[in-house]
């Protein structure tokens, strides 16, 4: 067993990772792959939440997102991949966590609030949908995880995660309510109370200069995309600028991909200024910078993606996430073993074969 502290997170299959994904968890995870125990979980399981006559798509795009992972320099021999479907404990604690979260606390969620209004879903909205926000607490909580890297829009699914962890070691495993957030395990708590990092940019923009970029909102730039679909991409993006002579505001959506992708800070500084001052630089060229910009971060990943293309690449793939799988299954099944001990349901071990 590592000795080194445990990170949980993961991505939906609902397409191609994007920038977005880039900026705000996966170069997380690539920085903290030798200083933690990583696992990265596919949600193939949740991808069915907004997607039931999709099944065909959704296995496409979970070989996908491997790709994309390996592809932008999550290496599967030092980090562990879940397939949540194929994680059978994930399921069960989910159960047992939605008894110990309220309802009300599950539906006041602000961000399944905000995907209900951005995908459209209205009042269509499965009973399996708000559900989803339960199982995130049991996609994490089944690995023990101290650190959770993800997008600002998540933290608030972190938050009932940490609830839920506080309220099942208090209930079951007697720790004391006025025990502090990080001494939880100390305190004979199964559960750690985890932190999530946001990271370097919480919420990236789409190329709508609306809506956060997401896979499902017809606004992503992937991680696959080549230079000439960048720059059309950007070259949509809506500025709200007037005139090239006139002051531009450096806090609209163009200036947040400038800082995020031109990484030379002394020409950022230059771009700020010249565009504040209304100084004859126009968006059609910053965003042609910025495609380049985009473009040399995503060239590396574009040739190590071609190495799994087509079905051998496929194959690769699914070989790689029967073995994980293995390992995934061997530290959820401590954990559920551990939960329902604690929990009385201790009526033995059980073995789980995955072939
Ligand atoms: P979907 O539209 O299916 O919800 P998504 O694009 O929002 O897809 P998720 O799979 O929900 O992607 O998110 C995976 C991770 O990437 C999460 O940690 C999330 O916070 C982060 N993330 C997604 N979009 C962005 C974004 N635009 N900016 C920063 N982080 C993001
Ligand atoms: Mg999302």
């Amino acid at each position: 067993m590592s000795e080194k502290p445990r990170i949980l997170t993961g991505d939906t299959p609902t397409g191609q990772l994007h920038l977005g994904h880039w900026v705000g968890s996966l170069e997380n995870r690539v920085a903290l792959q030798d200083s933690y125990e990583c696992y990265f979980l596919i949600a193939n399981m949740h991808a069915f939440t907004t997607r039931v006559d999709k099944p065909d798509e959704i296995r496409r795009s979970t070989l996908e997102i491997v790709k994309d992972w390996i592809a932008c320099g999550i290496d599967p021999e030092r980090s562990t991949f879940v397939l949540q479907t194929e994680i059978p404990a994930i399921a069960e604690l989910t159960w047992y966590l939605a008894m110990l979260l309220p309802f009300n606390r599950v539906m006041r969620n602000p961000t399944l609030k905000t995907e209900l209004e951005d995908k459209g879903l209205g009042d269509n909205y499965s009973f399996g949908f708000p559900m989803y926000s339960v199982g995130q607490c049991a996609d994490i909580l089944i690995f023990r995880p101290k650190l959770v890297p993800v997008g600002e829009d998540q933290l608030a699914h972190i938050e009932p995660c940490r609830e839920v962890a506080r309220r099942f070691n208090q209930l079951y495993c007697g720790v004391d309510p006025h025990t502090e957030d990080a001494d939880y395990e100390k305190a004979g708590g199964l559960f750690p109370i985890p932190e999530g990092k946001v990271g370097r940019v919480a919420r990236l923009v789409g190329t709508d200069g609306k809506l956060k970029m997401s896979k499902s909102l017809n606004n992503a730039i992937f991680l696959t995309d080549e230079f000439k679909q960048i720059k059309k991409k950007l070259s949509g993006l809506y500025t709200g600028r007037v005139a090239m002579d006139e002051p531009g505001d450096i806090n609209n959506s163009l200036f947040q991909y400038v800082r995020a992708f031109i990484r030379d800070e002394a020409r950022v500084a230059e771009l700020e200024r010249r565009y504040a001052a209304g100084d004859n630089i126009g968006d059609g060229h910053i965003k042609v910078e910025v495609a380049e910009a985009i473009d040399a971060l995503l060239a590396p990943m574009r040739e190590r993606r071609a190495e799994l293309a087509g079905e051998k690449g496929d194959e690769k793939v699914l070989e790689i996430l029967r073995e994980h799988t293995k390992k995934a299954n061997a530290a959820a099944e401590e954990t559920l073993y551990r939960a329902k001990q604690a929990m009385r349901l201790d009526f033995g071990r059980r073995e789980l074969v995955f072939p």
